[in-house]
């Protein structure tokens, strides 16, 4: 028996070890287009920019890894067709290499920005090490970064680059931060903690193109002729599913490829996982294209089980953390339906949560600096339970006891 799996990130090289793990003994294959063995790409945008981690800490699994558990790591190596009907997937070196079962997790790429000026020198995009290496080398005090987006990477690299002493505006389009994913008291909570540290942020915006001087960015233009003058731009507008492959391949694809409940595709051999998956929900009874580091682990248990007959793992509510300055924001579910908003906790303080009911059960809890919370939300979730809003207002009462 053979498994490949094509691309070697955070959810193929899980799967690889999951696959041990469990048991499978048959031939694994672990290609991928990077030169790294498989990496963390949370710290980024956080602990790399600074200088507070270093390449073998993000590893996820040292090389000799590799060798010692039977799995060929295949770096610096594009698949670049899946033939279904012989089973075999081709490569960017014109070897060919065949499956039994294939496991699809190629990820998201940075979505572009296409405007006038945009082929400008000084444009960046944080996905690998090699792009948070380029960013790293230009933070310096007084150096000008323009941050196209409000969103988590945005968001993030401000915090790592006021750090560094770089001056930093954030253009965001919506009225408010972090608008596709989180509620509006987190998105004035961030924007208040993010001023605080000297982040200017320019909310509405309409982009219009961008100055250029020697070849050069130098500034953002609105469409109503502000400019907005800057030494770079980091483009931070959220990520497309690399489902190529895939859609080549005929594989059912809606915003990333259609799986099931164990990660299986229209295609009973071929698995797919992580950020390039449009995956059923069955707490929110609707699916969901998530990028996330828990969704794509849970998604590499749910494939490595399936291929190797372990019993299914059962299903994870979904969620997610973010690291800024001080503050540890995880948040737990998906805000969908919400007819309620508590807040407990000061956000003053600068520890609290936001929980989000539905119907008196909570759908989704967002937890600055309470990791109890957090937790206990998560379980909540999980059970599915109405709660007493007053109570869980009250921080007089303990979580665990609401
Ligand atoms: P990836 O880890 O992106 O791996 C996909 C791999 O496939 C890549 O190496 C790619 O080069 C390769 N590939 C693509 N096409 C091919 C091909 N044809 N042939 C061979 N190889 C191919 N998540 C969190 O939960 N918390 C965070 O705080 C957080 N912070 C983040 C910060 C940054 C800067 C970024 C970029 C992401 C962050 N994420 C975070 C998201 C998280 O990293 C992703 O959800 C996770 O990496 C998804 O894993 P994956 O395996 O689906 O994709």
């Amino acid at each position: 028996m053979s498994v490949v799996i094509i691309g070697a990130g955070h959810g193929g090289g899980t799967a690889a070890a999951m696959l041990r793990q469990q048991g499978y003994d048959g031939s694994i294959v672990l290609i991928g287009e990077e030169p790294h063995p498989p990496y963390q790409r949370p710290p980024l945008s956080k602990g790399w920019l600074k200088g507070e981690v270093d390449a073998d800490a993000l590893t996820l699994r040292p090389r000799e890894w590799y060798g010692e558990a039977k799995v060929g790591l295949r770096t610096s190596t594009r698949v670049i067709r899946i033939d279904r009907d012989a089973k075999v997937v081709e490569l960017s070196t014109g070897d060919r290499v065949s499956y039994d079962h294939l496991i699809i997790a190629t990820g998201a790429r940075a979505r572009k920005l296409v405007l006038p000026g945009s082929d400008l020198a000084g444009f960046l995009e944080l996905r690998t090490i090699e792009d948070a290496e380029a960013i790293k080398a230009w933070f310096k005090p007084g150096f000008r970064l323009a941050i196209i987006g409000g969103g988590y990477v945005g968001l993030e690299v401000a915090a790592s680059a006021r750090a560094l002493g770089a001056e930093v505006d954030v253009l965001e389009r919506e009225d408010r931060l972090l608008a596709r994913v989180a509620g509006p008291v987190l998105s004035g909570f961030f924007r208040e903690v993010h001023e605080e540290h000297g982040v200017r942020f320019h909310f509405g915006c309409d982009i219009a193109g961008f100055e250029g001087l020697d070849g050069h960015v130098s500034g953002v233009r609105m469409a109503n002729g502000d400019v907005v003058g800057c030494d770079a731009v980091l483009v931070g507008i959220g990520a497309l599913p690399n489902d190529e492959l895939a859609r080549d391949a005929g594989l059912t694809c809606d915003n990333g490829v259609v799986v099931d409940a164990e990660a299986r595709t229209s295609d009973p051999a071929i698995f797919a996982i992580g950020d390039m998956t449009q995956r059923p929900m069955s707490i929110y009874d609707r699916s969901l294209r998530l990028e996330s580091v828990p969704n794509a682990l849970e998604q590499a248990r749910q494939a490595a089980a399936a291929i190797s007959g372990a019993n299914p793992p059962k299903p994870e509510t979904p969620w997610f953390w973010s690291d800024q300055y001080d503050l540890k924001l995880q948040i737990a579910g998906m805000p969908f339906d919400v007819d309620q908003v508590v807040v407990r906790g000061d956000p003053g303080s600068r520890r609290f949560s936001v929980f989000h009911l539905s119907g008196g059960t909570v759908q989704a809890v967002e937890a600055i600096n309470m990791p109890q919370d957090f937790m206990v939300g998560r379980m909540m979730l999980g059970a599915r339970r109405s709660v007493d809003p007053s109570r869980l207002a009250d921080t007089g009462i303990p979580i665990k006891e609401v």
